[in-house]
């Protein structure tokens, strides 16, 4: 019987560990198939505080693993495939070391950005084309850029890439956002800010090194034209990795979602934190806090 088994190796998994170790849990944490996470996908990491210099997503997954380690929380390289939080003792099926049982349960599996899957997009992932306009924007000051989508998520990241780009083009399938009307009109007045309307991306252009640029391709007649841009963000929504807690009742929000509060789930022991249970920010820096706050929650309520 384990004391805290914690699911996920990413910022929010690895600090909630820190957390649990340090107070005395021995927490056992399973890796999952991404072994540090979505950081580790990504070259530049510029606003993650304590570095004073960008850091590279992997270095910053090392050195959160080699500070967790330090503090005693064990590793398991597995999955978990099955979950059983109906009684006191949890039980989660793990592809390769059989059952786990243990009091508390942290839930830090994640979420998944969402792509286009068009021609060009995997080629200039992380070279010009990216899904977090917050993570990313900053690299693009003074650029022309294009944003994908039309959804509040798009107006956003289009109102906040305008304050450091150039231009900004939002490319979007019909002739009116989807996004509320109080961000639509915030987008439509802002200067640097233009729509193509009707318009949806056929290829994501480049020189086989970077993007340089994207063929879109019109919905009302099938037109193509070209829109240089060096950089391209992609906001078409993300995927939270819940589907495994999908049966429990009350676990998961509409979007998939867990609903937290304050780290505690619907469900007694169990508890979440990152961007499996966070909609809205979808940043490093918040899944670690959140972490801590639900390894706190954890510690308080086994106890
Ligand atoms: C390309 C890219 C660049 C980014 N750049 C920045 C940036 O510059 N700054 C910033 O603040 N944020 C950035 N982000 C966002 C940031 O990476 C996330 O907000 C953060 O990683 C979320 O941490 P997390 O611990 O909640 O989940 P994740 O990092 O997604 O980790 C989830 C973990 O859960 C594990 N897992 C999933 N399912 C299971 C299971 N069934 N059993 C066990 N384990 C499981 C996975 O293996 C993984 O280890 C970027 C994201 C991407 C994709």
């Amino acid at each position: 019987m384990r004391n805290i088994v914690i699911l996920g190796s990413g910022p929010a998994g690895l600090t909630a560990g820190i957390y649990a170790a340090r107070a005395g849990f021995a927490p056992l944490l399973v890796e999952g198939m991404k072994s540090g996470g979505q950081l580790t996908q990504t070259s530049d990491v510029e606003n993650y505080p304590g570095f004073a210099e960008p850091v590279s997503g992997p270095a910053l997954m090392d050195a959160m693993r080699r500070q967790a380690e330090r503090c005693g929380v064990e590793f398991m390289m597995d999955e978990v495939q099955l979950v059983d939080f109906s009684g006191d003792v949890k039980k989660l099926d793990t592809m390769m070391n059989g059952t786990l049982e243990a009091k508390a349960v942290i839930v830090c599996t994640g979420a998944e950005a969402r792509w286009t899957g068009l021609p060009g997009e995997a080629k200039y992932r992380s070279r010009g084309i990216s899904a977090c306009a917050t993570c990313d924007g900053a690299f693009f000051r003074g650029a022309d850029v294009a944003v994908i989508g039309g959804g509040d998520t798009a107006a956003g990241d289009a109102l906040y890439l305008a304050r450091m780009c150039r231009s900004v083009t939002l490319v979007h399938r019909r002739d009116a956002l989807r996004a509320s009307k109080v961000m639509a009109d915030r987008v439509l007045s802002t200067e640097n800010v233009k729509v193509a309307w009707n318009s949806v991306v056929d290829e994501f252009l480049g020189d086989g090194k970077r993007l340089s640029g994207l063929r879109l391709k019109s919905t009302a007649d099938g037109s193509l034209r070209e829109l240089a841009v060096a950089g391209a963000f992609v906001a078409i929504g993300h995927s939270p990795n819940t589907a495994l807690f999908r049966g429990i009742p009350g676990f998961l929000d509409e979007a998939g979602y867990v609903v937290v509060e304050r780290g505690r789930t619907p469900v007694k022991g169990v508890f979440a934190a990152g961007d499996c249970a966070d909609p809205y920010y979808k940043q490093a820096v918040v899944a670690a806090g959140s972490g801590a706050s639900a390894a706190l929650e954890a510690e308080k309520c086994l106890a």
